[in-house]
């Protein structure tokens, strides 16, 4: 058996039931085949073992009184996988799912997705259970008082800083660190996503989502083509989703469909983002009503018919496997010419393949979303020198950090013989500079 093979059974056999750690290490570890023929002295050193397996894992309980003095438990996670190349670095996802695997298989993407970004900065994943939909305000901020009474002990500016994820915005972010900033006494850049009065960046909310459509800009450039006249279908409709849309309608598309988790909206004539922003990000309400304000939109419930819509261009912001196999097809079917993701590994395995095999440019998670990380990233140079970059300078290099991934990714799957494998292309980029850097550290 090979190394590859070899570790991935380890990881099958030593995590039982972490279905989704499985799907990603499969992907990843796949795809380093080629790698690790080439660098034997890799496994002398155990390295896959030790990139697999996190540095720490944190597990805790997050007591908390609702506004009835009713007292509720959640759990809380923090994995911090890999600091070979930076302090910890990733989000805090608040969804009723969220459990070991899922923390896992985040945790993981995000060590390869940083090492893309070209900054020093490790991988990490965190969140809870808890589901903040429906809660009042002063229920979410006890939840996130609570919730950091326990994480501040293990986060730092040069330790772990973590960020937003589904469930977790600028509230959730404010009130995690007030709660910080109240037990160390310190007004540290320990969390990134903070609002401009406490040391936020610029661009940061929007970081994602336009992150995704300038990397599909460059990859329709290189092709000789643009965005403009392109049918563009987004899933979600929280904020990687409604930034993507935002970007991409300001290219000339025509994005015509979004979700959120009871259904979705088609509005042929192209989502009016005004609306949408005010139903998602101001009242907080369910999709299904931008179809009461917008005449000759449609709402469907259920999540799945979106993909049947016919489009060029396909943006999964939502979560994960959003696309299997069946919604695959049914893209390719209607011509769909690149995917581009924007949710953590919105597509199954069987989903990629069938992109793959129909020659649809697809162009994954931890290269296609990695603005959002790579603009904390901004914002902790700027608090960390007492700097204020404008828009206009965040922006500029936000795009081109995602220029470079692409290109990145491109060469590396080229040099590995892969040309057009960007899944390929993305995880060697991404894991040679984590390989180089756990060799030179020794065994640890
Ligand atoms: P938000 O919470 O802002 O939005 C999530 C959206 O997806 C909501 O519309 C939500 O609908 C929908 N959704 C969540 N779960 C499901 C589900 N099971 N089925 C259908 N729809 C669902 O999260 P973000 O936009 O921040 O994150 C979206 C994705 O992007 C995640 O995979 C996240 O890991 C990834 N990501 C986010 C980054 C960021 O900067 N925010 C950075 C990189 C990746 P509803 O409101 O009904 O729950």
């Amino acid at each position: 058996m090979d190394y590859v093979e070899r570790i991935l059974e380890e990881v099958k056999r030593k995590n039982p039931g972490e279905a989704e750690f499985h799907q990603a290490a499969t992907e990843i570890l796949e795809s380093l085949k080629p790698v690790v023929e080439r660098r034997p002295e890799y496994e002398k050193v155990a390295l896959l073992e030790r990139f697999v397996e996190p540095e720490r894992v944190v597990l805790f309980r997050v007591p908390w009184v609702d506004d009835k003095g009713m007292v509720h438990v959640n759990k809380g996670y923090r994995v911090q996988f890999n600091s070979a190349i930076g302090p910890y670095k990733g989000g805090l996802r608040f969804h009723p799912s969220v459990n070991l695997s899922i923390i896992k298989f985040l945790g993981l993407e995000q060590i390869l997705k940083n090492s893309l970004t070209g900054l020093p900065i490790g991988g990490g994943k965190g969140g809870s259970d808890f589901d903040p939909k429906g809660r009042s305000d002063g229920e979410v901020m006890r939840f996130c008082q609570s919730f950091m009474t326990e994480l501040y002990r293990h986060i730092g500016q040069d330790t772990d800083v973590p960020a937003g994820d589904i469930g977790v915005g600028s509230r959730e972010i404010g009130y995690l660190f007030g709660q910080y900033k109240r037990i160390c006494s310190e007004h540290a850049g320990v969390l990134t996503g903070r609002g401009l009065s406490y040391g936020g960046s610029l661009v940061r909310t929007e970081a994602t989502g336009y992150g995704l459509v300038y990397m599909v800009e460059e990859a329709l450039a290189c092709r000789g083509d643009s965005f403009e006249g392109k049918t563009v279908v987004v899933s979600g409709a929280g904020n990687v989703a409604i930034y993507a849309a935002e970007k991409a309608q300001s290219l000339g598309a025509n994005v015509v469909a979004m979700y959120d988790s009871d259904g979705y909206i088609y509005d042929k004539r192209g989502i009016d983002l005004s609306v949408m922003k005010k139903i998602k990000e101001q009242e907080r309400a369910r999709i299904k009503e931008y179809a009461v304000r917008v005449p000759g939109a449609e709402y469907h419930a259920g999540c799945k018919g979106i993909w049947n819509i016919p489009c060029d261009i396909a943006l999964p912001c939502a979560t994960q496997n959003e696309i299997d196999a069946a919604s695959a097809a049914a893209l390719v079917k209607n011509g769909v010419k690149i995917v581009a993701e924007g949710a953590n590994m919105p597509t199954t395995l069987e989903g990629i393949e069938v992109f793959q095999r129909a020659g649809v440019v697809f162009l994954p998670a931890k290269a296609a979303n990695a603005g959002g990380v790579a603009t904390s990233a901004l914002e902790m140079a700027q608090s960390g020198g007492r700097l204020f970059w404008t828009f206009e300078q965040v922006d500029a290099k936000l795009k081109s950090i995602m220029v470079n991934i692409y290109h990145n990714m491109d060469e590396a799957a080229r040099e590995y013989g892969l040309k057009g494998d960007y899944v390929a292309g993305a995880n060697i980029a991404g894991f040679l500079k984590i390989a180089d850097a756990m060799v030179a550290q020794g065994i640890v």
